[in-house]
């Protein structure tokens, strides 16, 4: 069984749509469509917007479903000048940039005992770099990619001096809302996960409008790496083994209530 979340409606659509469903339920007010997607199995939910939202998807989905891997899918404000709308970013590394314990002489981001840098699994990384290169195979006519480290925190960037803050603080690619929340659940939970975003804006001054414009087709970029990721990810060994990822997962469990 794979976990796949998505913040908003327009980033879960096209996967619902492409799935057979078995069931559909609601935990804590979240809708999760159980069913197969290109022969995987697959709970897909739709967990509202922000860290608290995703945090109480993410542990929901994991006690109920025991996923062995987790994908986030959506899209992010992107940091860099020379970014383009629609390019998409693999997450390797989320930071909670709005975490701020600096009066006790900690980082931004940093919670006591813990690395503010949360990681998300290497081999899941790897494939979804993979996915998008056989999603979008002429460089020179599609989205860029890139990989590396997003900040999530509870406020919709559209500020130069905000995100300039985050990409000289953090050495960050891109802002979103929810993917730090999912990846601290996921490693105090021992399951594998990957994020996905492909840029909706660029954080600065017209960036509330530029999303609204241009979350359904970019929303696509990120689902055109999610449907190749989830076969590879799905695939099992000729032994009938699921296929590898970096970490241990944790022990399969009763089936879903
Ligand atoms: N449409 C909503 C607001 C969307 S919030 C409303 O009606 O209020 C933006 C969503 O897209 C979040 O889920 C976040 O993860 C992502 N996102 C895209 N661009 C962002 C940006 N510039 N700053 C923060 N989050 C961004």
């Amino acid at each position: 069984m794979l976990a796949v979340i998505g913040a908003m409606k327009e980033e879960v659509d096209s996967l619902a749509a492409g799935m057979t469903v078995a069931d559909q339920q609601v935990h804590a007010g979240i809708d999760v469509i159980r069913g197969d997607f290109a022969g995987v199995e697959l709970v897909l939910a739709q967990c509202g917007i922000g860290k608290v939202n995703a945090t109480i998807c993410t542990q929901m989905l994991i006690d109920l479903y025991r996923p062995r891997a987790l994908i986030f899918s959506g899209v992010a404000g992107g940091l860099l000048p020379n970014m383009r709308i629609g390019d998409v970013v693999i997450v390797s590394h989320l930071i909670q940039y709005d975490m701020d314990l600096t009066a006790f002489g900690r980082r931004h981001g940093e919670l006591p005992g813990k690395d503010r840098m949360i990681e998300s699994d290497p081999a899941l990384v790897q494939k979804a770099a993979a996915a998008f290169d056989a999603a979008f195979p002429d460089p020179a006519a599609g989205p860029s990619l890139m990989l590396g480290t997003v900040v999530s925190g509870d406020r919709f960037v559209q500020d130069p001096d905000k995100l300039r803050w985050l990409q000289r603080e953090f050495a960050a690619l891109a802002t979103e809302m929810e993917g730090a929340a999912v990846g601290y659940t996921c490693e105090l939970n021992g399951v594998p996960f990957v994020v996905i975003r492909a840029l909706s804006d660029t954080a600065s001054e017209t960036a509330s409008s530029d999303f609204a414009a241009n979350l359904h087709t970019v929303c696509e970029n990120s689902f055109r790496v999610l449907e190749r990721l989830i076969p590879d990810v799905g695939a099992r060994a000729a032994d009938g083994r699921p296929a590898p990822t970096s970490r241990a997962c944790p022990a399969p469990s009763a089936a879903p209530r």
